[in-house]
């Protein structure tokens, strides 16, 4: 007869109540994402559409390269972990080109003559012109004419990053007070997410728009400003399902700045990119308000920065 080992209470009592501060992207987090876009393009009316199921095809070819990373991203080095990953610090490796070359093969039926026509301009730059440019994308010191290149350039830099924060442990990742940018790359949250299911219920994470990590954040505190009063939920009524339905907008009085949220409970499925992309008629609403939004998305192109 097997004996079984009980854990100690308190240990059973840790695991129980344990709020993890980081929790690792999901190897299957670009494939979700792309049957997410493909569902908010079926409900969208206008044009926008089609840029929705052009993101569902790119999510999509992103899952592939992720899937094929091994043979191709260096593994992050042991006693590096997540300093490594630092967007400030951290060279473009030399990965991007090969890697940018595969996304062309694997979207070029999906492209639209003028996206060909930037496509060819990209793959015809020298490579340290190809990194130097993701470096400026990455840093937030892209130019007018950088532009053009953004969604191809930063969905390739999402594999690689995300691929490296998927072979960090929850112990790379101590908690911390600053939580505004990503812990483990520096970039910024493209939205915040509430969690429903299991021991993480109802708590509020950020998600880092370049490597997808989620981290902790206090509801009902600024995440710009540090504010923790009179901040306010508003979202778009009347809507019964999409993005819309689950996405609110966390307003702040005090730097007039504003996140999105999206609640699983009411979107089981709710990405924070695509939903983000979904719900373009909160930030109308909100900018009409007179506030500033916060929270970038590389798929989003006429975004504000919030001052502060
Ligand atoms: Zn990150
Ligand atoms: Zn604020």
């Amino acid at each position: 007869m097997d004996h079984i080992k009980l854990k100690p209470k308190e240990e059973i009592e840790k695991s129980f109540f344990h709020i993890p501060f980081w929790i690792a992207p999901d190897k299957h987090l670009f494939l979700s994402r792309s049957e997410r876009f493909t569902k908010l393009a079926k409900l969208e009316k206008s044009d926008w559409k089609l840029y929705l199921q052009l993101l569902a095809g790119l999510s999509r070819v992103q899952h592939g390269l992720l899937a094929d990373a091994d043979a191709v991203v260096p593994e992050l080095k042991r006693n590096e972990t997540a300093s490594m990953l630092n967007v400030h610090n951290t060279p473009i490796p030399s990965c991007f080109t090969p890697m940018l070359h595969a996304l062309y093969e694997r979207i070029k039926g999906e492209l639209s003559d003028h996206m060909e026509q930037t496509w060819q301009r990209l793959l015809a730059m020298p490579v340290p012109d190809q990194e130097a440019l993701a470096r400026r994308l990455l840093q937030h010191e892209a130019d007018v004419t950088d532009q053009e290149y953004s969604i191809w350039v930063h969905a390739v830099l999402q594999v690689i990053w995300t691929y490296w924060a998927m072979q960090l442990q929850e112990t790379d990742v101590p908690s911390r007070d600053e939580r505004v940018q990503c812990p483990c790359c520096g970039s910024d949250a493209v939205a915040s997410i509430v969690l429903k299911s299991g021991e993480q219920e109802n708590l509020r994470y950020l998600h880092c728009n370049l490597c997808n990590s989620r981290w902790n954040a206090l509801r009902a505190k600024c995440t710009f400003c540090g504010n923790t009063k009179d901040m306010t939920l508003q979202s778009v009524e009347g809507v019964t399902e999409g993005a819309l339905h689950g996405a609110s907008g966390e307003t702040c009085d005090v730097c007039q700045g504003y996140r999105k949220m999206f609640s699983l409970s009411k979107e089981q499925h709710a990405d924070p990119v695509a939903d983000d992309l979904g719900s373009l008629a909160l930030d109308m609403m909100l900018g009409e308000k007179g506030y500033s939004r916060g929270g970038a998305n590389p798929f989003l192109m006429m975004e504000k920065e919030v001052p502060h």
